[in-house]
């Protein structure tokens, strides 16, 4: 017969929101099973966050390289992408991280379960796979994650179309690509695959690329990406792939003048992902899905309906980033140990990792306008930044609000060298409500980018100083 186990907590998918919970429930002493059907480490380390910006980091050392004449440093020869390297050396990244996670479930005594789990009912669960058996487990945290959307577009399964996971191991560089879907993934791309000569044109539905981004932003970077070369079609929808008949791709679209043809060797489809309940049976477990029917409903305490059952990460459908879903992981877990806390999402941090990047925290002044409330706005621009010029990138800003009422900095959106990093300083200020005065009361270190935070800290009132 089947391997009979219990468990006290049973954790379904090991990814960032998964291996987190259980990493921080096995320190909280209780005892954890995990049960993973593909790889550790889940989405973001095996084809998301994790191998992108490994390839990211080649794209911009190609850049980099392409610009170096700026700095003086003169290349004589050709520069050439071997595409395979770049791609093994992504792989040696992301194994080493994921033999990381091995190593820590391991040492944390986490029992992990290679196989696919599905509910039998409320506390019993079925894992099929190497392992197979049968889980009668106390708690249940579900982390199963998301996959990736499948547009109705015709031909979608043509051989040279590619979603975000199966280009992350194309070792052939394509001359040019279409890429569709002008969202985070959909930009990371762009400049990844335009920092390594690649023709690029993306095809974006709305009427701007980027659109969960302050809109001053959003503007900046579609001209910053055509200033490198990247080519956009905004408010266009595309219909049909094709095959030409020597093999390249025909993307058509539509837009206010009517059907265009855009030929390239390759498509890259980036429109979106969705949460993946995929052979989980949910059904029998007797929870209940959000009003939009396809993510887990789950409260501030990540419990759902059922009270000993969890759910975090992109399965709940809410913010799909790896460090929500690790917080929303270690959110259930203190509502498991009896402490009751509540996931807040006023200060969470969301990095672009284009050529600049963008980072933004807490509101945005689209969505502070919506609301009605009333705000100030503090500008610098990195052009009056020394360690920008230095670094030869002057272009881009930080853009801070104030709550005038309280006088707090209620969020902060930065388009710039550095972003990535200087999101965190304000994170850090807006999670606790730090005011104005506190920050241009703090002396930042020179010369670094992070002084723009204090320059649009001051710019609230006597003005920057550099500006
Ligand atoms: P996942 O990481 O998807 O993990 C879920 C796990 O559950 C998977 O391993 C899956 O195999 C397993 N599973 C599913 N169903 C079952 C089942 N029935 N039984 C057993 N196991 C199951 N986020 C960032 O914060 N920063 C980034 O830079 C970033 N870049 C990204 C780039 C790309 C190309 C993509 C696709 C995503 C990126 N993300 C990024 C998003 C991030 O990867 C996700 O938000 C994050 O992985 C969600 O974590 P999770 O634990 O909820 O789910």
């Amino acid at each position: 017969g089947t391997t009979q186990l219990s468990a006290d907590l049973l954790i379904i998918g090991g990814g960032p929101g998964g291996y987190v919970a259980a990493i921080y429930a096995a320190k909280n002493g209780r005892t954890v099973t995990l049960v993973e059907k593909s790889q550790l480490g889940g989405t973001c380390l095996n084809v998301g966050c994790i191998p992108t910006k490994a390839l990211v980091k080649s794209a911009e050392i190609c850049h980099s390289v392409n610009n170096a004449s700026v700095f003086g440093v003169e290349i004589d020869g050709n520069i050439r992408v071997n595409m395979k390297k770049v791609i093994d050396r992504k792989d040696q990244v992301k194994n080493k991280l994921v033999s990381g996670i091995d190593y820590l479930m391991n040492k944390n005594n986490i029992n992990v379960i290679s196989g696919q789990a599905s509910f039998m009912d409320q506390h019993t669960v079925a894992v099929t796979g190497n392992e197979s058996c049968i889980i009668k487990a106390k708690d249940i945290i579900i982390a199963t994650g998301s996959k990736i959307s499948k547009p109705p577009i015709p031909g979608m399964d043509l051989p040279f179309v590619r979603n975000s996971t199966t280009a992350l191991s194309d070792t052939e560089l394509p001359k040019s690509i279409a890429i569709i879907g002008g969202g985070v993934i959909g930009m990371e791309f762009a400049f990844l695959y335009r920092n390594l000569g690649v023709d690029v044109h993306v095809i974006e539905f709305m009427d701007r690329i980027l659109t969960m981004v302050d809109h001053e932003i959003s503007s900046e970077m579609q001209a910053i990406a055509e200033d490198a070369g990247i080519k956009i079609h905004t408010c266009s929808k595309v219909l049909k792939i094709q095959s030409s008949m020597n093999g390249t791709a025909v993307t058509s679209y539509e837009d206010k003048n009517g059907e265009h043809l855009l030929v390239s060797d390759k498509v890259l489809v980036a429109i979106g992902r969705e949460p993946d309940l995929e052979g989980l049976s949910l059904e029998l477990s007797g929870v209940l899905l959000n009003s939009r029917g396809r993510g887990i409903e789950v409260n501030s305490a990540m419990r759902t309906n059922i009270d000993h059952i969890y759910a975090i990460g992109d399965v709940t459908d809410k913010i799909q980033l790896a460090h929500v879903a690790s917080h929303q992981g270690m959110v259930a877990v203190d509502n498991l140990l009896g402490k009751h806390t509540a996931m807040d999402y006023s200060a969470v941090p969301n990095v672009i990792f284009t050529t600049p990047e963008i980072a933004s925290v807490g509101i945005n002044e689209d969505e502070a306008r919506a609301k009605g409330l009333n705000i100030s706005i503090g500008r610098f621009s990195f052009e009056g930044n020394g360690k920008a010029l230095t670094m030869n990138e002057p272009r881009g800003f930080i853009k801070l609000l104030k709550d005038n009422e309280s006088q707090k900095i209620i969020g902060g959106s930065i388009i710039g060298p550095d972003a990535s990093s200087l999101i965190s300083t304000l994170t850090l200020a807006i999670a606790n409500g730090f005011t104005e005065k506190q920050i241009t009361e703090t002396i930042f270190s020179h010369p670094t980018t992070s002084e723009v935070i204090h320059e649009a800290a001051l710019d609230f009132g006597i003005g920057a100083l550099h500006q």
